[in-house]
């Protein structure tokens, strides 16, 4: 197969921006067939790519010219999607969540291992972020020795009216939680998240910031802060502390400016800057290795542990407490 010929099923938002990046930026693949329950939506998507429109998931899965299928659906319909397409065998890349509750993660994983071949790849497109990439190397790599603790922001400058508290987890920290156990290689045992003061800018009945703790099965300590109307920028910070020195993550690159008597570095002011690059090559690298056989990256397992980590971290923001991250080992399957 020389081409990829990929079915879309959900054309929102970050949808649309994949159909584009497949059809203008990317090479391999080909958007044959979208669907939507938005109509509105599946047109605008089907003007970027030429693709038909199909009535929903299941068509878009089972169409025969339809190799592989990219999901971006809202996340209470990821999992049907992905369901549809592993019974079909055909590979899927679904943007994160994998699925909304971590019992309906562990059943794509359950079918996935049923089928026998790894084909599902989830969207934690830090992965595929430079700035992080750079970091695992020099942790890998042992120079500066076994990490012991790790400190983490998550910024935005503002964020929707509809934010809530529980979506500093599920939207926000969500990244973090899959980006950090695959920089450390551990994996989390429990979750705690202390409420500091509000802001001001937060509207009422919205926590924020909120601070939140992993700890993982060597003793790593995690503290991840995630403020989401810091209102000076989009600000992601990543430094690991380990017995022989620390690394802390690359900043975006941006002129110094001198003027005003100050000197001054701007900072991004979206996630879609962020990590647009990161973007690009998770989905040519999806695209790579589906053409190859092969279906790299995040995994369904990577899906269900962010669920299960996800759900420890909304307990305690109730509960105040440390809550423990019961996952047991990952599948030999996804080893
Ligand atoms: P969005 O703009 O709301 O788009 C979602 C689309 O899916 C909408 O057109 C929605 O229709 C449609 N939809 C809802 N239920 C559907 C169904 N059963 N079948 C087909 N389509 C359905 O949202 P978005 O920002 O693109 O986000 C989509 C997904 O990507 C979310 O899971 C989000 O978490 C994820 N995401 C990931 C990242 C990342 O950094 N990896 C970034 C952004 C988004 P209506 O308009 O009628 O609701």
């Amino acid at each position: 197969m020389s081409e990829l010929r990929i079915g879309v099923v959900g054309t929102g938002a970050i949808g649309r921006e994949h159909i584009f990046r497949i059809t203008n930026k990317l090479v391999g693949g080909k958007v044959v067939a979208v669907t939507d329950i938005n109509e509105e939506n599946a047109k605008a998507a089907s003007a970027v790519c030429g693709a038909r429109i199909e009535k929903d998931s299941l068509s878009v899965v089972n169409s025969p010219d339809v190799d592989a299928l990219l999901v971006a659906s809202y996340g209470p319909a990821h999992a049907e999607s992905v369901l549809q397409a592993i019974a079909a065998g055909k590979p899927v890349f679904c943007e994160k969540p994998l699925a909304s509750t971590a019992a309906d993660c562990k059943k794509v994983v359950d079918a996935e291992m049923a089928f026998g071949k790894k084909l599902v790849q989830v969207g934690f497109m830090r992965r595929y972020d430079k700035g992080y990439l750079q970091l695992k190397n020099i942790i890998s790599g042992g120079g500066i020795g076994a990490p012991l603790m790790v400190h983490c922001a998550h910024r935005n400058a503002t964020v929707d009216p509809n934010y809530t508290t529980q979506m500093a987890v599920n939207d926000t920290a969500v990244h973090e939680i899959d980006i950090l156990h695959w920089l450390i290689d551990d994996q989390y045992v429990s979750a705690q998240v202390i409420i500091p003061k509000t802001t001001k800018y937060a509207r009422p009945g919205l926590t924020d910031p909120q601070l939140m703790i992993l700890t993982t099965e060597s003793g790593i300590v995690i503290d991840i802060e995630v403020f989401v109307n810091c209102q000076f920028g989009y600000d992601i910070q990543c430094e690991v502390c380990c017995e022989g020195g620390t690394a802390r993550m690359a900043e975006p690159s941006f002129p110094l400016v001198r003027k005003d008597a100050s000197r001054c570095v701007a900072l991004e002011t979206d996630w879609k800057q962020r990590f647009i690059e990161a973007y690009d090559v998770e989905i040519q690298d999806w695209i790579n290795s589906t053409l190859s056989g092969e279906v790299n990256g995040p995994t369904a397992w990577d899906g269900y542990l962010a669920a299960v980590t996800a759900d420890a971290l909304v307990k305690s923001q109730g509960s105040g407490r440390a809550e423990p991250i019961q996952t047991g080992a990952a599948p030999v399957f996804y080893k």
